[in-house]
């Protein structure tokens, strides 16, 4: 057939319904027979994993105990030959079949319900009606050959798997690149989740990410709970430490402000383990604990990280929701934490601007009006790093300058060394500046490579009223840095506190 057409239309060749999947993945290449043909490899393959499906398939349904109409399979190759079956109810909207299969039975029991339906009572060469064949896969009888695949899963399921640690809670490994992602995807669905960590969050003395001081995936995912518990969800976290809350840890402070409403009103709730509580032992996620659909996530790997920043290490596995006894004795001996463990103190101001929002200088930093200081240290890596940056922060201090009541004796400005005659230039005319206004200037930057290379990650700058008590000043915190917080385009936060 000659096609006219210069364009071509989709057409919807697919039906598409709604159903429970069950998708089965198999990290086991399938291979051929050496004396197969070239030009029959093909067929062969597919012939295999067609097999391979109704196996699973016909097995499934007489776990489950029903009609074998009920339940459909289809099958497809992955990378390197892997083969993938998907099982799927075969009713519209879904019968439940796959949930009810993935909480009472492991992949090895299917596997090998599997193989058991392929070792044939009649001992056929290819198929027969007493092992695979029936009314509905008529149309594959010519290729279903029960003698490879059953070689192939009789291997598959003598081999020793690494050990798995979570076998009686029927958790299979997940691929690690899902892990990141879980508890972002399960916030769609779940009402209720369960955390074990060993806190709530990391203490940071100093940031150690590019955008702010609160460490961003904690910060965005602090974020992204609050929003979901405002919706009336509930999430319970067991720690084995109480928050610390702190100037000394500015991260602290800011996800304590975005956390304590919802501590207030009930959704969030956090637990004291007993000091007897195994971490390596019990999931470390439960979604929709006691209910349908819900899901536990267990690891392997050690108890590291405060629940924000790794809900969940790399190393993990994924399996049905917890039963009821298992439930109650993972959640044994385990204490409200009284009193209110996410106040910040008083004197401590957040801001958050959303994008677009106009900045209101005059609160922000209205504890510097009529006052004046013996000294200003700005520490932002990138306050030089650009002519743009380098305008925005002159603007920073023009604003200061109509709060203040005198430019401060001295200004510091720790930034990170881009090594260019911008930047050298750009010091030479915030000198001249200062000196105009009376202060002296000092800069410290830090190589970004090389020789004596750090990390430098810190936005924040402190005002010191008086240079013999260094400890009485106010410290501003700044996401994204100076040039963020005079770009009202952006978003930002800022906290304030102050010591004395
Ligand atoms: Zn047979």
């Amino acid at each position: 057939m000659r096609c006219t057409l210069n364009h071509l239309n989709s057409e919807d060749l697919a039906h598409e319904f709604r159903t429970d999947v069950l998708q089965i993945r198999v990290d086991r290449s399938i291979t051929a027979p050496r004396d197969l043909p070239a030009g029959e490899l093909e067929t062969w393959l597919n012939g295999f994993a067609r097999t391979l499906s109704e196996a699973v398939r016909l097995a499934s349904a007489r776990l489950l105990g029903i009609d074998q109409r009920e339940i459909s399979a289809t099958v497809r190759g992955r990378l390197f030959g892997y083969p993938e079956v998907i099982l799927y109810d075969s009713v519209a909207g879904g019968a439940g079949y796959c949930q009810i299969l993935i909480n009472r039975y492991s992949m090895r029991e299917l596997l090998a319900a599997a193989r058991d339906t392929l070792n044939c009572p009649a001992d056929c060469s290819h198929s027969c009606r007493t092992c695979l064949q029936d009314y509905d896969n008529q149309l594959h009888w010519e290729r279903l050959s029960r003698k490879p695949v059953l070689a192939w899963l009789a291997n598959l399921l003598s081999t020793d798997q690494p050990e798995n640690p979570f076998v009686r809670f029927k958790a299979a490994p997940m691929s690690s690149e899902l892990v990141a992602s879980v508890i972002h995807k399960e916030l769609d669905r779940a009402t209720h989740i369960v955390a074990v960590a060993p806190s709530l969050f990391d203490l940071r003395k100093n940031s150690a990410d590019s955008e702010g001081f609160e460490g961003i995936e904690a910060a965005a995912l602090a974020k992204k709970l609050v929003a979901w518990m405002a919706r009336g969800n509930t999430l319970e976290v067991g720690v084995s430490q109480p928050p610390v809350v702190g100037p000394e840890y500015p991260n602290s402070l800011y996800l304590a402000k975005w956390l304590e409403p919802c501590l207030t009103d009930g959704h969030l709730k956090l637990w004291l383990l007993p000091k007897n509580f195994d971490g390596m032992v019990w999931p470390r996620l439960i979604i929709n604990p006691g209910r349908e659909h819900g899901y536990s996530y267990c690891s392997s790997s050690g108890l590291g990280a405060g629940f924000l920043g790794l809900p969940l290490s790399p190393q993990a596995w994924k399996g049905p929701g917890l039963g009821s006894d298992d439930l109650a004795a993972m959640r044994q001996g385990w204490q409200p934490i009284s009193g209110k463990p996410l106040v910040a103190p008083a004197s401590i101001v957040k801001q958050d601007y959303p994008p677009s929002a106009k900045r209101e200088f005059g609160r922000d930093f209205g504890f510097c009006k009529d006052k004046s200081f013996d000294s200003l240290r700005v520490e932002d890596p990138f306050v030089f790093a650009s002519r743009r940056n380098f305008d925005q922060f002159t603007r920073f201090l023009a604003e200061l300058d109509s709060l203040w009541s005198a430019w401060p004796a001295k200004v510091e400005v720790k930034t990170r060394d881009i090594r260019e005659a911008r930047q050298n230039e750009m010091l030479q005319e915030l000198q001249q500046l200062l000196a105009a206004k009376g202060s002296t200037f000092a800069s410290h930057r830090v190589p970004s490579y090389g020789p004596g290379r750090k990390d430098f990650h810190d936005r924040r700058i402190i005002f010191q009223m008086d240079a013999s008590n260094p400890k009485k000043r106010t410290t501003v915190l700044l996401t994204g840095g100076v040039d963020r917080y005079m770009d009202s385009k952006v978003e930002c936060s800022l906290v304030v506190y102050h010591s004395s």
